[in-house]
Parts: C-alpha cells; structure tokens; sequence
C-alpha cells in the first residue's frame, strides 16, 4: 500500500515548512506520492517537484482554490494541473487579487475593537505577501496574546459574524473547476464536513445541490479523508462519493508541525467503496 497525501500547504500559502522542508518531512513520514495544494497560488510547486526528485516521491502539482458559492466559500482543490497553463494562472491572479484590501479591511475591523498593529503582524507571519489571509492574522494574534491558540482566534474573531471577519467574493465555481480542468488536472471538492457542520453550515439539501452542480460543471473528485473529517464523516462521505459518481482523495491538510490536526501522510485507508482517485493515475515505483 502507497502512502498518499493530496492535501497540505507550504509557506507560498499559509503553511509553516517551506515546500523543500515539507517534502522532506513527507518522506521521512514514509509518503511516496504527494500533492503540494496551496491556496490560490501555483509558485512554490517547483521547488517542491526539485526535492521530491532527489527524495524519491512523487510530487503532484496542486491548488486549493477559494470560491465563493451562494453565502458559502468552498475550497476547490486541482489536482495533475499544469503550472504553466496560461488561464489557470490568470484566474488565480484574480483570486489572489483581493486578499491584500480585505487584510486591510480584517485589520481595520480588529483595531476598531481595540487590537492595533494587527496588518504589520500579520504581514511578519505571511512569507508569500499576495497570500495573506486569516491563519497569518491567527499567529499575530496568538503571538501578541489575544487567545492561547489558533482555533480559538478563529472562533472569537475570524469567523462569520465575529469582528475581524471580512466577508469577500471569491472564484465562481464554474471557473474553478475549469481552470483547473482545462490545465489538465482534476477538480476536487476539498473537506465538505467543513460545509456542513458550524453555526453557519450548509444543510444536506444545499449539499446535494452543490454536488448536483460540482458534478455537473466536471467536478469529478471529492475527499473522504482528510484531516477536517471525524471517522463517522469518512463514510459519510464515501456514501456521497458512491451516489455522484466521484473519484475518492484523501489528504491530511497539514499546515505545520504544532498546527494541524493530522501530521504528514499515514492517512487512514479510504473505505472499501471508494475508488480512489489516483486509481487511473501511472503506477508509481515504490
Ligand atoms: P483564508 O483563505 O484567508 O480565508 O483562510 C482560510 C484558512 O484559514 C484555511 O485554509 C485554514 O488554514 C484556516 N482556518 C479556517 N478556519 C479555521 C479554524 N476554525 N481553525 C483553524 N484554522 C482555520
Ligand atoms: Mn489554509
Ligand atoms: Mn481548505
Ligand atoms: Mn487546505
């Protein structure tokens, strides 16, 4: 059995490890094919794909990308796409767009209620400038001792309805999934218990709508295991992957060593009925 991991972040987006470091980690973790996924952004896949050469695992070029559906951002994940596809960069460019005014916005909102200097600390914490977002304002905040950790920045202040909460329009889903398409790679619904659970979820109606469309637009991917599931949400969503006819992925969604729920790979097995996605892709020599 090959150890896979489709889903994690670097410092070209709001991991910790730069894409050098966290390839060497996934292989010292026993990892043999990975997937650099960082947010809205597609520059630290070359160095990535240099180390896992020399490490000897196989690197997949991947994005999560934002997207603003009805009332709810989803994260649309691409995976075998091609770094060099011209409208896949320029899409991206366009999402990455309005990060730096809605930072602004995050910040003013924060000093209003009284936490000052917050953009200066957040732009210490965000290595790659056009990909601040609301994990780099979570360590300032954890830094300067507003909260103990950063799930709890999210939860007093970074979420729906709290102060530094900005809401902003991402990618169409229509283009996400052809961005990531028309390069070559495979649209992935990333961890959609994320969707349905929380004060503001999604309900299993709205779910079923949203695959109904995800499919229909060429979504063929949906992950069953990831780091954002509970094992209960493992069948869970496996059962929707059998109903819609899609692609199982599994990732752990690792950020950095002291930040992330699931380490580096040694992900659970996907349940039985999955066909996983990398089922089709070329067997890798282990
Ligand atoms: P942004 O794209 O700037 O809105 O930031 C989204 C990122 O924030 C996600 O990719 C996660 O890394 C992080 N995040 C979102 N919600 C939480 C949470 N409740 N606890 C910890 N990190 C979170
Ligand atoms: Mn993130
Ligand atoms: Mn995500
Ligand atoms: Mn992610």
């Amino acid at each position: 059995m090959l150890d896979y991991d489709l889903h994690c972040h670097s410092t070209f987006s709001d991991g910790v490890l730069t894409p050098a470091e966290l390839v060497i980690r996934a292989a010292g973790r026993g990892v043999k094919m990975l997937a650099l996924t960082d947010h809205d952004a597609l520059t630290g896949l070359a160095e990535a794909a240099q180390t896992a050469e020399a490490f000897g695992i196989k690197l997949i070029n991947g994005v999560e990308i934002s997207v603003s559906w009805r009332s709810h951002t989803l994260h649309i994940v691409g995976l075998q796409i091609d770094p060099e596809n011209e409208e896949l960069q320029a899409g991206l460019l366009g999402v990455r767009g309005g990060r730096r005014h809605r930072a602004e916005l995050m910040a003013d909102s924060l000093a209003r209620c009284g936490i000052g200097g917050v953009m200066e600390g957040a732009n210490r914490f965000a290595a790659n400038p056009d990909i601040i977002g609301r994990t780099h304002f979570a360590r300032y905040l954890v830094e300067a001792g507003h909260c103990k950790d950063i799930p709890s920045v999210f939860k007093r202040y970074l979420v729906k309805g709290k102060p530094g909460y900005v809401s902003h329009q991402w990618a169409n889903l229509t283009d996400a999934i052809r961005w990531i398409t028309q390069s070559g790679g495979i649209a992935v619904l990333a961890h959609p218990g994320r969707y349905t659970a929380g004060r503001k979820a999604m309900g299993k109606s709205t779910l079923q709508e949203l695959l109904k469309e995800f499919v229909l637009f060429g979504g063929r991917g949906i992950e069953v295991v990831t780091g954002s599931h509970t094992i209960p949400q493992y069948a869970e969503f496996a059962r929707y992957a059998t109903q819609y006819g899609l692609l199982s992925s599994c990732g752990s969604d690792f950020h950095g060593p002291t930040e992330s729920y699931r380490d580096l790979g040694r992900l659970p097995d996907l349940p039985m009925e999955c066909t996983p996605i990398w089922s089709q892709w070329e067997a890798v020599p282990v």
